[in-house]
């Protein structure tokens, strides 16, 4: 790794040595459903309202039997939740034809579900199957931008960029650590460079 890398690894390390992940969630499905409510909405609150979510269905067949009204009463406040309703019951109905209502661990499945976008299907295979993957977020795009790690105007090519650059094994744990380090310290308005841990020892190379 190049030296900009490992400083930014040793501090990651040192700041957050074992983050945990956000979603509340109890199996591959469970994440694959907190994920997908978590488009354009807080964890804290997917994590509101998965409990409730979870209690009413947690299985595939579960879910596709509830009704569409009650489903989208209950994932109202995360947003978008006509879409992410219609969504949710579809792959669920997939899940059970398709993949005798298992999870996929591959990216080819789990993106031809309805609503799982490359991210969704990243996160879900790095924190439900342990499968070395770069779920690149808004944060990590922008912290990527300003640590000089990536010039990549979409999130995929951010994560080209740094897949290229950190090496495999450490992946998960690191793209859950920049999410914690650019929530605390890495704000997309406003910041001080004396104030950064990163960016301040960035600065002295
Ligand atoms: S100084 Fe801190 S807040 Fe500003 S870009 Fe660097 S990491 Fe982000």
């Amino acid at each position: 790794m190049e030296k900009r890398a490992l400083i930014i690894v040793d501090l990651l390390n040192q700041l957050f040595p074992n983050p945990p992940i956000s979603l509340f969630h109890s199996c591959p499905y469970t994440l694959l459903i907190a994920t997908l409510l978590s488009a354009q909405c807080t964890d804290k609150m997917v994590n509101k309202v998965t409990p409730h979510l979870f209690a009413k269905a947690s299985t595939p067949k579960a879910m596709a039997a509830l009704p569409l009204e009650t489903l989208l009463a209950i994932i109202r406040p995360c947003g978008l939740s006509p879409k992410k309703a219609k969504a949710i019951h579809a792959l669920s109905k997939i899940l059970i034809e398709k993949h005798e209502g298992q999870v996929p661990d591959n990216f080819a499945d789990l993106e031809a579900l309805p609503g799982v976008g490359h991210k969704t299907a990243s996160v879900v295979l790095s924190q439900a199957f342990h499968i070395q993957t770069f779920p690149v977020d808004t944060h990590i795009h922008r912290c990527s931008k300003r640590w000089g790690l990536s010039t990549g105007k979409t999130v995929l090519q951010t994560e080209k960029a740094v897949k290229k650059i950190f090496p495999k094994h450490i992946w998960n744990k690191l793209h859950l650590q920049i999410i914690y380090y650019a929530r605390q310290y890495c704000p997309a308005k406003g910041h001080s460079i004396e104030k950064c841990p990163i960016c301040y020892r960035l600065s002295l190379i």
